[in-house]
């Protein structure tokens, strides 16, 4: 009985894998036509100041539109494009799309994951100056998003990537926080601008736990070391609340908005930002 269920599962595995496998193959030939095709597209999600309660940035957000699976998300994507070497290229393009829409819009900052692909191009730095010229962003509007698996070794190539880019007037986050390994001196010797946390800890806010006490502790850490906090996730008013209240600095989430195509991105900001009315503490905590 045992044997049997057990060759059952083995069988049941292998399907699986297969098919992932099969999967597999298929999104890596398709990331290649979509490259050249039109495919690929941008999204922004609003990310809002929690002093002023307005838009002053937004993330981009890859996505592919597959002609015919439709939309597939990044998390699964991206891994694949990484894993056979496209990733620098897409990655530009993206750096590209985005730069040129953050010099149209002078007012709202552009944040941009930055892979580690990209991160660890030998020509990073030389490009991204090539990209302020063709696309006259002004690059302090600019923040790159990096995230904590790149920090896994402290390494004086890392010290100098990041110092390079900063150099150029980037902003530099760290994204996902809480999700990786990293350890609390590289906090200290990176000098991050600012600090994501990811949204896994948002999310635990609202149930009983220890959440509450590490969230707080994040916001304490990351001021003391100079950074702006930002809420991931927010995704209740219970939330929202919470995490202006406890002092982190911009919020972003689906409470506010999903990530949008850029026109729908403008015309959102500009309805939000005419109709907020600067929200205090203790206006919030009447909620
Ligand atoms: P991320 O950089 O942490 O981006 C935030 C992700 O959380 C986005 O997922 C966003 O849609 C989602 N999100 C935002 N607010 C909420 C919320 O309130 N609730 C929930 N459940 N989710 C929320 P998305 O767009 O699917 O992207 C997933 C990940 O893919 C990103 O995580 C980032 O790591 C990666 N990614 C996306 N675009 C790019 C890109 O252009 N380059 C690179 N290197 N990575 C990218
Ligand atoms: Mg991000
Ligand atoms: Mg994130
Ligand atoms: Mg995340």
């Amino acid at each position: 009985e045992a044997k049997r269920l057990g060759r059952g599962h083995a069988a049941w595995f292998t399907t699986q894998m297969a098919a992932s496998l099969r999967q597999k193959r298929e999104i890596e030939m398709d990331l290649l036509e979509a490259l050249n095709g039109e495919q690929f597209d941008l999204h922004y999600q609003p990310i809002i100041s929690a002093r002023s309660n307005r838009i002053v940035a937004a993330e981009a957000l890859l996505r592919w539109n597959h002609p015919v699976k439709g939309m597939i998300s990044p998390s699964v994507f991206i891994p694949i494009a990484e894993e056979i070497g496209l990733m620098s290229k897409l990655g530009d393009w993206v750096l590209k799309r985005a730069m040129t829409s953050a010099a149209l819009w002078p007012d709202i900052e552009v944040t941009i994951n930055l892979s580690p692909a990209q991160f660890y191009q030998s020509d990073l730095e030389i490009r991204l100056r090539e990209l302020i010229a063709e696309t006259g962003v002004s690059p302090t509007m600019v923040t790159l998003e990096i995230t904590e698996g790149l920090l896994l070794e402290p390494s004086p190539r890392i010290m100098a990537t990041l110092q390079a880019i900063r150099d150029l007037g980037f902003q530099i986050a760290l994204d996902d926080f809480g999700t990786g390994f990293s350890s609390l001196s590289y906090l200290v010797e990176y000098r991050f601008d600012k600090l994501k946390i990811d949204r896994s800890f948002v999310s635990a806010i609202s149930q009983a736990g220890s959440a509450q006490t590490v969230v707080q502790a994040v916001i304490r850490l990351g001021h003391a070391l100079g950074m702006e906090v930002v809420a991931e996730g927010v995704e209740t008013v219970t939330d929202s609340v919470t995490m202006r209240f406890w002092g982190s600095d911009h919020l972003q989430g689906y409470f506010f908005s999903r990530p949008l195509p850029a026109d729908e991105l403008i015309a959102f900001i500009g309805s939000y930002n005419s109709s907020s009315v600067a929200l205090q503490f203790d206006e919030a905590s009447n909620l």
